[in-house]
This record gives C-alpha cells, sequence and structure tokens, in this order.
C-alpha cells in the first residue's frame, strides 16, 4: 500500500539523493548509505516511495544471490529495463538504496519493473512496506545462529509480514520453505528423486525433524540432503506437496535438464552440474516465465550464462584442475554442500579450506558451534589426499577434522594462508578445490596464483630431472 507522501519524505529523498550524487564524485560504491540515511530522517520512507509495477523478490537462506544473477542477466540479455540491487545489500537500507536509484525526484518510480534480493532476516522492515509481485523462497536453513537463531523464528516472520497479495515461488522438496505464507497463491517445483538420494539422512543437521502440527517424528521416502526431500507425517495430512514444476531428468553428459509443467515437456541447458544451482535456475525459469519469456528466449541466455567466478570457477592449468568454490562460513549447509561435492568429483584431491569468521566484514567472531553442525566428516575420503586448513580459525577447523577422524598425516594446518598453501602434495593429484568464505575473495584469488607457482614449480623440477 502507497503511503501519502510527507515533507519529511522530500527532504530525505532529496538528500538521499545527494549523497547518491557525492559517493559517485567520489567513486566509492555507496550500497547503503542513502538508503540508512533516508530511513533515519524517514522511518516510514519506503512505504511513501513510488515503487515498480511488477517487483521480483528473492528470498531465503541460499542462492538468493545466485537466482537474482539468473533473472538480471536473462532479463537485460532479452532487453528488459529494470532496476535491481546486483549490487548492493539486501537489507532494508540497501532496498531503499536501490529504488531511490530508480525514483525520480518526485519519488516516483522511473522503471516498470525491479528484481530484489531480500534478506530474510529483514523481512520485517521490509514487506509492511513493499508487496513483491512474486516472490522466490528456494529454502529455510539454519544459518548463522547469531543473526538467525533458528528455522522456526525466520519461518515466522516471513509468516507474519510476507503480504497476502504476493504469489509464492516455492520449493516443494523443502518442508520449511513450502509452508510459508500458506494462505497465499502459489507455484511450487521440485526435482524428482535422483540416484544419489538416501534413505536415512547423512547429514548432521536436519532442521526439521517432527511434524509441526502433531509432532509425530517425519517419515521420510527420500532423502537429499539435510531436511531436503520426500516426507510424510505418518499422523495426519502434513507433508511434501505436489510441484507445479518438476525437474524430471538430469543428464550431465549433454548438460540437460527436463522440466515438466502442466504435462508439457521442455529441455534447457545446464549452468552447473551441482544440485543446489539446478534448484536455482528452475526458480529462475518459473520467474521468467511467468514475465512471458519463452523457452526458447531463457534458455538461449542460459547457454551463455555462468556461474559468477567469484562463487565457482573452475580451470585447467598444466594438467590439474584448479576450483575455487564460495563456502560460507557460519552457514552450515553451505559447506556441507561444498563438502560434498568435493568428495563427489572424480579424481584425487586437495583441498584448501579458508572459513574465516572473524574477517571484519562479517562483523561477528561467533562462537564454533556453527563448525559442529557442519559435515566435515564429508572430508574423510579415500579420494581426498590432503586438507589444507588456514586462517585466523585454523586451530578451530583442524580440531573438527581431527572430531571427523581425518588421519593427521592428511591435515596441514598453519595460520598464514601462502605459507599453508606452499605445503601442497601435487604429486597423483588431479584437482586442487580452494573453498573459502564469502569475505576472502581476494585471498581465495591469491591462494589460487600460489597453487599456480607451486605447479609451475613441479613442471620446473621434473623438466630438470629429465
Ligand atoms: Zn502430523
Amino acid at each position: 500500500m502507497m503511503q501519502k507522501k510527507t515533507v519529511k519524505f522530500y527532504f530525505a529523498l532529496w538528500l538521499a539523493k545527494g549523497s547518491s550524487l557525492l559517493l559517485k564524485i567520489f567513486r566509492r560504491n555507496g550500497t547503503q548509505l542513502p538508503g540508512k540515511l533516508a530511513l533515519k530522517l524517514c522511518p516510514n520512507f519506503l512505504g511513501m516511495l513510488g515503487k515498480p509495477n511488477t517487483i521480483i523478490g528473492v528470498t531465503g537462506t541460499n542462492g538468493k544471490t545466485t537466482v537474482c544473477n539468473m533473472i538480471n542477466d536473462i532479463l537485460t540479455d532479452n532487453g528488459y529495463d529494470f532496476v535491481n540491487n546486483k549490487y548492493g545489500s539486501n537489507t532494508n537500507a540497501g532496498i531503499v538504496t536501490t529504488l531511490i536509484k530508480g525514483a525520480t525526484m518526485s519519488g516516483k518510480s522511473k522503471k516498470d519493473m525491479v528484481v530484489l534480493e531480500i534478506d530474510e532476516r529483514s523481512s520485517n522492515r521490509i514487506f509492511p512496506y513493499l508487496t513483491p509481485t512474486y516472490l522466490v523462497c528456494n529454502n529455510i536453513f539454519r544459518d548463522s545462529l547469531q543473526r538467525n537463531a533458528h528455522t522456526e523464528f525466520i519461518a515466522s516472520i516471513l509468516n507474519k509480514y510476507i503480504p497476502k497479495e504476493t504469489i509464492m515461488i516455492e520449493n516443494a522438496d523443502d518442508l520449511i520453505c513450502s509452508h510459508i505464507a500458506d494462505n497465499n497463491q502459489k507455484i511450487y517445483f521440485s526435482i524428482s528423486q535422483l540416484k544419489t538420494d538416501t534413505k536415512e539422512c547423512q547429514n548432521i543437521t536436519r532442521d526439521i525433524r517432527v511434524c509441526p502440527k502433531c509432532y509425530a517424528p517425519l517419515e521420510y521416502e527420500y532423502v537429499r540432503y539435510h531436511h531436503i526431500g520426500k516426507a510424510h507425517c505418518p499422523n495426519c495430512d502434513y507433508g511434501t506437496r505436489k510441484a507445479d514444476y518438476v525437474v524430471t531428468n538430469i543428464n550431465l553428459d549433454n548438460k540437460e535438464m527436463t522440466v515438466q509443467h502442466q504435462e508439457q515437456e521442455e529441455k534447457y541447458h545446464l549452468v552447473s552440474n551441482n544440485i543446489i544451482n539446478i534448484y536455482n535456475m528452475l526458480a529462475a525459469i518459473i520467474v521468467l516465465k511467468q514475465l512471458g519469456l519463452t523457452r526458447e528466449q531463457i534458455n538461449s541466455s542460459f547457454a551463455k550464462l555462468k556461474i559468477v567466478e567469484t562463487r565457482f570457477s573452475e580451470e585447467e592449468y598444466h594438467g590439474y584442475h584448479i576450483i575455487t568454490q564460495l563456502s560460507k562460513g557460519m552457514n552450515p549447509i553451505a559447506c556441507s554442500r561444498a563438502f560434498d561435492y568435493v568428495r563427489k568429483q572424480p579424481g584425487n584431491k586437495v583441498a584448501i579450506v579458508v572459513l574465516d569468521d572473524t574477517h571484519v566484514e562479517a562483523n561477528s567472531s561467533e562462537n564454533t558451534a556453527w563448525q559442529y553442525d557442519t559435515d566435515y566428516e564429508f572430508l574423510k575420503d579415500d579420494s581426498i589426499k590432503q586438507i589444507i586448513i588456514a586462517g585466523p580459525r585454523y586451530l578451530d577447523g583442524y580440531i573438527r577434522l581431527m572430531m571427523a577422524d581425518i588421519e593427521p598425516e592428511k591435515i596441514v594446518h598453519e595460520k598464514d594462508l601462502i605459507e599453508a598453501t606452499e605445503k601442497i602434495q601435487l604429486e597423483g593429484i588431479d584437482k586442487i578445490f580452494i573453498l573459502h568464505d564469502l569475505y576472502l575473495i581476494q585471498e581465495a584469488k591469491q591462494i589460487k596464483n600460489k597453487v599456480k607457482e607451486m605447479i609451475d614449480q613441479k613442471s620446473e623440477e621434473r623438466a630438470n630431472e629429465e
């Protein structure tokens, strides 16, 4: 609902716009400041600010940025003109900053559409003033305990604040997120049973174990990871819901997936072989189809797309594969998914793990409980020949690896990232994984360069011997 604009609103808008201009002049990337300023001067600023007619929101624990990047890139590729918070923050201040950028001096929206990554923790400060046309919720998992508490809390604030007019696009394979905003219109998506699914859960963390209606233990037909899978309550009608869009086949050789919707099948080019990204793709496809794009338009854009390099990159270097992968610290599910991915990839591997929750940007030195919710046990695999753990938290990681019963001979633990990387053993290795935190993108690059140096050194030595 639009609120009537007050004098305070215009004052806040002009000041915020002025601050954006100043930031631009000084070449500072102000992704929060103008919004913070506007909200400080006029707390219900977001309610008075003009918004585009179509608002696409993406929320949930993991994959928000990737889903938004996919939607943004495909819309741009197809000539759409819209605003987004791609380079901005996903909290209320970031969203206000984005909308101010897309607004005129009188506070009217200049664009017809906006794509917003929305922090689930900030829903109480965003949804009272902004009604998404569509809201994607891909999953709800345990996240930073300090910030997000537990999944019931996150689900409860989403339930309380999501406007009833919003059409929800939810992952049916996630029992928590598929039961959010239950009185809203919904579109469900799912990936049908996979060969890799199991009968029992293999993870430490499972955020829903009993039926929230009658508290009977849930029965799983199959588990994919954590609480993702297909389940029902033996006592009442609670359980996994029927999906509207289903991935019925994933062909990794052809890099293709089949999506079924209303008895029609469509094939899409796979951007990644990681199951998480297949969920991300599916969510993006549904949004884009709702906006009227055809399979051909979406698919031809997917064929050009890559997962952003700061999140995932793979490079072949003198016979070695070097893979960098974002693994968010304090987020046990993101790290467990990354560890699982490493162990399941073919070849002999080294894993360099730098998860640093003491970094200033992380604004935290959270307790290390999350380390014990994370499946370090997945790194105990015959194909993983060496694990290098580094960074300020290297001792916490080392203890956790020892508790996972990993042979001490396999572990290098050292604080300095580069000195730790120098200890890499390349003999007989096919792949080197660099698993790094969100705040360590530059450091991951330095580690990658060091790995390349070590590979060069090794081929030189080999040449000298011959
Ligand atoms: Zn029940």
